[in-house]
C-alpha cells in the first residue's frame, strides 16, 4: 500500500466520549499518532501540559498563529484551540495515521486544505445520554454544561458533512468499529495509486 498515513479528524459533541475513545484506540493499536493541540483554556484536574494539550497564554497562542505554526485554529467557548503543524506532517510522512480531535470549524478548515482527510463524527446514541455524560464527568459547572448542550445543537447541523458517524454506545464496540472504518479507508483506490500502477505494469508483462 502507499506509504503515507491518513489524516483523520475526529469531532463530536463535548461529552460524547472522544477523549475516552482516543485513549482506547491508542492503547489497542500501533498505527495511530494522536496530535496534541495547543489551547488557551486552563487545564482540568489530571491534565498535563504536553499530554492532553499544550496549555498556552493568549499571547503565546497568537504568536503561533502569526508564525503559521498551526494547520488550523478556532475559538471555542472563549478559548483558542489549534493544531501544531510540525508533528502532523512528520508522523504522516512516517506512515502513521494521524488523528486530530478537533471541533467542527477546525475540521472543515482541515478538509478544505487537505481534501483526502477522513472526517469522523462521534455521537452518543441520544441527547439525554450526552447530558448525563457531561454531568457524570463532573469537570464543568452546570452553566458550562448548558452552554455545551446549546453548542451541541449547533454542531449537530454539521454532522452530515462528516464521512462517517461513530455511535459511542458500548465503548468497546465503538473503538473496534472506528478502527475498522480506518482500515477500510486504507483500501480506497485513490489512496493506492502506486499499487494500481504496479499491478498495471506487471500485467503488461504477462
Ligand atoms: P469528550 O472527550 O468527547 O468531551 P469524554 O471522553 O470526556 O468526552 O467522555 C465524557 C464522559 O462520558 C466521561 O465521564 C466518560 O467516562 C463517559 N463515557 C465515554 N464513553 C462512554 C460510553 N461508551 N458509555 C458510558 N460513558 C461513557
Ligand atoms: P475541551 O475543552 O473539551 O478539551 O475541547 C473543546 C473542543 O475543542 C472539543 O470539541 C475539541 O475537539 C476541540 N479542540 C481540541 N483541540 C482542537 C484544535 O486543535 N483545533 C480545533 N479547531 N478544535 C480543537
Amino acid at each position: 500500500m502507499d506509504g503515507r498515513g491518513i489524516l483523520i479528524v475526529v469531532s463530536g459533541f463535548s461529552g460524547s466520549g472522544k477523549g475516552t475513545i482516543m485513549k482506547e484506540i491508542m492503547n489497542r493499536y500501533d498505527n495511530y499518532a494522536l496530535s496534541v493541540s495547543a489551547t488557551t483554556r486552563k487545564p482540568r484536574p489530571g491534565e498535563e501540559d504536553g499530554r492532553e494539550y499544550f496549555f498556552r497564554s493568549t499571547e503565546e497562542f497568537e504568536k503561533m498563529i502569526a508564525k503559521d505554526e498551526l494547520i488550523e485554529y478556532a475559538r471555542y467557548v472563549d478559548n483558542y484551540y489549534g493544531t501544531p503543524r510540525a508533528y502532523v506532517e512528520e508522523q504522516l510522512k512516517a506512515g502513521k495515521d494521524v488523528i486530530l480531535e478537533i471541533e467542527i470549524q477546525g475540521a472543515l478548515k482541515v478538509k478544505e486544505k487537505f481534501p483526502d482527510t477522513l472526517l469522523l463524527f462521534v455521537t452518543p446514541p441520544t441527547a439525554a445520554e450526552l447530558r448525563e455524560r457531561l454531568v457524570g464527568r463532573g469537570t464543568e459547572t452546570m452553566d458550562v454544561i448548558d452552554f455545551r448542550m446549546k453548542r451541541a445543537k449547533e454542531e449537530a447541523e454539521g454532522m452530515g458533512r462528516y464521512d462517517y458517524l461513530i455511535i459511542n454506545d458500548v465503548l468497546d464496540e465503538c473503538v473496534k468499529e472506528m478502527h475498522q472504518i480506518i482500515q477500510g479507508e486504507h483500501r480506497r483506490s485513490f489512496r493506492n495509486e502506486a499499487f494500481i500502477e504496479r499491478m498495471q505494469e506487471e500485467l503488461k508483462g504477462e
